[in-house]
C-alpha cells in the first residue's frame, strides 16, 4: 500500500499483485468527485487518480519514495489551485457575505428577495456618511460615479481609471469575475499595483473582514489588476469630538483621528474559489438549503429573513418557552415538541438539566398558568415610597453629535417619570424631551434630578440600561456625580424578568411582549413611536432640520406619548403583581 498523507487527508493506493487493485478516498468537502485509472499492463508500474473538481492528473510510481513526495507535492497543489467556479448567476460581495453568515440567507437573497422584511436602513445611512468622510483621507481621488443601476458603465470606467498612471486613488472601482461583482472603498495605486482599503463603521476589526477583503482581492487579481495589500479603516473610539462645526454649519471631525487602519490578511485564491464553488452550487438548487434558525441568524448581521424563518410559535409550542437553547433542543430531540407532552420535575431537572427556574416556568406553562416566584412578594413589600417608575431614551451615532463624545457614546435625549406618593395615589406623570440642536445632557440630568428628589425606590424594566447611562452622566456634565450616585442606590432589579412567567410571553421579556400578556388593555399597537430604534430616529430627524412646525410637533408628540406609555406600563404591571398600594 502507498499512503499520502496531508492536510489530514489520506489518499492511499493499494496494489494487490498484477492483475487486482483497489483505491480510496477518505471523505474530503473539497474533493467531491473523484475516479481512478489503472493501465492494464502487465507490472501495474502506475496508478493514475484524477481528483476531477481540479481537473488534475497525477502518477503513483508504485515503489519510489521521491516519487511519492512529488505527489503529494502535486495533490496538494492541486487541493490549493482555483477550482473552475461555475456561476449559476451573478452575486456581489454583499450576497458572498450573506451566504457566508447563512447559506440560506445567500439563497434566498438572490432567489427569493421578495422573502425578507423591511430592513432599516439607517444603518446603511450612517455607512454611506462615514464611507465619505473616510475619502477625505486620500486627497485627489477619483470617484467611479455609475451606480449599482449601470455597472456595466461602472466596470468600464473602472478600466479606463486603472490604467490610468495620472489617477493614485480610485473610489468605488468596480469589478467582475466568474459571476461575482465587487465595489472597493479606496484603491490607492502603488507602483503596478494597488493598495486596497476597506471603510468600517465598527470600531474594532471583526473576523468577517477577512472574507471581505479575500473576496475583493479575488475577483481583482482576476480581473488581472494586483493587489498589494488589503486594509480595514475604521472607526477609532479613542476619537473624542471637539465640537468644531464648519462655515456651513456642519459637524468638522479630525479625520486622522477618526480613522483608525489595520491591515488585514486575505485567504487563498484556492480558499475563496472553493467557497465560490459551494455557494454557487447552492444557488443552482431548486429550494433553498435546509438550515435552522440559530445564532447565526444574529451575527455577525441582523439577517432580513429573520421572521419568514422564525414563525410566532404556538403558545403550545416549547420552544415559546424561556429556556436555554440547547435544553430546548434536547427536549425536541427526545420527541417532545408541544409543552403539553413536558415530563415532570424529575425528568426536566436530571434528564434535561433545567435550573430550578426554568422548570418553574416549563411546569408553569403546562399548568396553563402565570408564574410568579414566591421572593417577589418580599421584594415588592421592601419598596419604599414615593415610588417612581423611570425611563430613558438614547441614540449612539456613529458620528459623535456633541462635544467630548466618542464613536457610538449614548446620547440621552428623554426621560419620562410617573411617580406615586403613596399607596393607591394616582401617579403623577413628569417628562423631558429635548427638541433643540444643543447638547442634551445637562438639561436632560438636571431636570431628572429635580423630580427623583432624594427617597423612595425607582423601578426600571431594564435596569442595567438606565444605570450605566446614569453612570455616564456622572462624568459629564459637571456638577451632578453625587446625586446621580444616590439616584443609582436607589434602583430596583428587574421584578417581571426575575420574577413572572406568563405562558403569552412567547419566550420573549421585552416590554412589547410583556405588557399586553399581563395588561390585556394596553400594547402599542398603531403607535406612530412603538420601539426604542423608532423613537431614536424620530429624534434626530427632529435634530437634521427641514421640517415645519407641524411635523416637528407630530414627532414630538409621538415620542412623549411612547416614552410615557413604558412609565404607565410599568406602574400597571406593578399593580398587576399585587403591589401594596393596589
Ligand atoms: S433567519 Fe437564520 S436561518 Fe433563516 S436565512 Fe437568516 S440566518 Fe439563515
Amino acid at each position: 500500500m502507498i499512503s499520502v498523507t496531508f492536510w489530514g487527508l489520506v489518499f492511499s493506493v493499494t496494489l494487490l499483485g498484477d492483475a487486482s487493485h483497489e483505491l480510496s478516498v477518505s471523505p474530503c468537502p473539497n474533493v467531491r468527485y473523484w475516479s481512478y485509472f489503472l493501465p492494464r499492463d502487465s507490472d501495474l508500474r502506475k496508478v493514475q487518480l484524477r481528483v476531477a473538481s481540479f481537473d488534475n492528473e497525477v502518477s503513483v510510481p508504485k515503489t519510489k519514495k521521491e516519487e511519492i513526495a512529488r505527489l503529494s507535492a502535486a495533490l496538494l497543489a492541486a487541493i490549493d489551485a482555483p477550482v473552475p467556479v461555475n456561476p449559476t448567476c451573478k452575486i456581489s460581495k454583499s450576497k458572498f457575505m450573506a451566504g457566508l453568515q447563512c447559506a440560506k440567507r445567500g439563497y434566498l437573497q438572490v432567489r427569493h428577495p421578495e422573502l425578507a422584511s423591511s430592513v432599516d436602513d439607517s444603518r446603511m445611512q450612517q455607512g454611506i456618511e462615514v464611507g465619505s468622510l473616510a475619502r477625505q483621507m486620500f486627497a485627489g481621488g477619483v470617484l467611479v460615479a455609475a451606480d449599482h443601476r449601470h455597472l456595466s458603465d461602472a466596470i468600464r470606467d473602472t478600466r479606463e481609471l486603472v490604467a490610468n498612471p495620472e489617477v493614485h486613488v480610485i473610489f468605488e472601482a468596480t469589478f467582475e469575475r466568474s459571476g461575482v461583482l465587487v465595489r472597493t472603498d479606496v484603491l490607492k495605486r502603488n507602483g503596478k499595483g494597488f493598495h486596497l482599503t476597506e471603510v468600517k463603521s465598527a470600531t474594532k476589526i471583526k473576523p468577517e473582514y477577512t472574507d471581505d477583503v479575500s473576496i475583493q482581492e479575488y475577483v481583482m487579481q482576476g480581473c488581472g489588476v494586483q493587489v498589494k495589500d488589503t486594509n480595514v479603516m475604521h472607526l477609532s473610539r479613542d476619537y473624542i469630538y471637539d465640537g468644531a462645526v464648519g462655515a456651513d454649519g456642519r459637524r468638522v471631525y479630525d479625520i486622522s483621528r477618526l480613522f483608525a487602519t489595520e491591515e488585514v490578511q486575505p485567504q487563498s485564491d484556492g480558499q475563496v474559489t472553493r467557497t465560490l464553488d459551494e455557494q454557487f452550487r447552492v444557488l443552482a438548487q431548486p429550494q433553498p438549503p435546509n438550515v435552522e434558525p440559530s445564532s447565526q441568524c444574529n451575527s455577525p448581521y441582523y439577517c432580513e429573513f429573520y421572521d419568514h424563518c422564525h414563525p410566532v410559535w404556538a403558545d403550545n409550542d416549547i420552544r415559546s418557552l424561556p429556556i436555554a437553547g440547547c435544553k430546548i433542543e434536547a427536549l425536541r430531540d427526545a420527541g417532545i415538541t408541544s409543552i403539553d407532552q413536558l415530563p415532570g420535575l424529575i425528568a426536566l431537572r436530571e434528564r434535561f438539566h433545567l435550573t430550578k427556574k426554568e422548570c418553574k416556568f416549563a411546569l408553569g406553562a403546562k399548568e396553563k398558568e402565570v408564574q410568579i416566584n414566591p421572593a417577589l412578594v418580599a421584594e415588592l413589600e421592601a419598596l419604599r415610597y414615593p415610588l417612581f417608575f423611570m425611563d430613558f431614551e438614547t441614540v449612539f451615532p456613529a458620528l459623535p453629535l456633541f462635544a467630548g463624545l466618542r464613536p457610538y457614546d449614548q446620547l440621552p435625549f428623554q426621560w419620562s417619570v410617573h411617580v406615586r406618593s403613596k399607596p393607591g395615589a394616582e401617579p403623577e406623570h413628569h417628562e423631558f424631551l429635548a427638541t433643540d440642536n444643543n447638547d442634551p445632557r445637562r438639561d436632560f440630568i438636571s431636570s431628572l434630578c429635580a423630580v427623583m428628589g432624594e427617597i423612595g425606590n425607582i423601578v426600571v424594566y431594564n435596569e442595567t440600561f438606565e444605570s450605566q447611562r446614569l453612570s455616564e452622566l456622572t462624568s459629564w456634565p459637571p456638577g451632578f456625580a453625587g446625586r446621580i450616585k444616590k439616584i443609582q442606590h436607589r434602583l430596583v432589579l428587574p421584578v417581571v424578568r426575575n420574577h413572572v412567567y406568563h405562558p403569552h410571553f412567547a419566550g420573549s421579556y421585552s416590554l412589547k411582549a410583556v405588557l399586553p400578556a399581563l395588561i390585556s388593555e394596553m400594547n402599542y399597537d398603531g403607535m406612530a413611536v412603538a420601539n426604542g430604534q423608532d423613537a431614536g430616529l424620530a429624534w434626530e430627524s427632529l435634530l437634521q432640520g427641514g421640517l415645519d412646525q407641524e411635523e416637528r410637533d407630530k414627532i414630538k408628540n409621538a415620542l412623549l406619548e411612547y416614552c410615557g406609555q413604558d412609565t404607565l406600563a410599568l406602574v400597571r404591571i406593578m399593580e398587576k403583581l399585587r403591589l401594596p398600594c393596589s
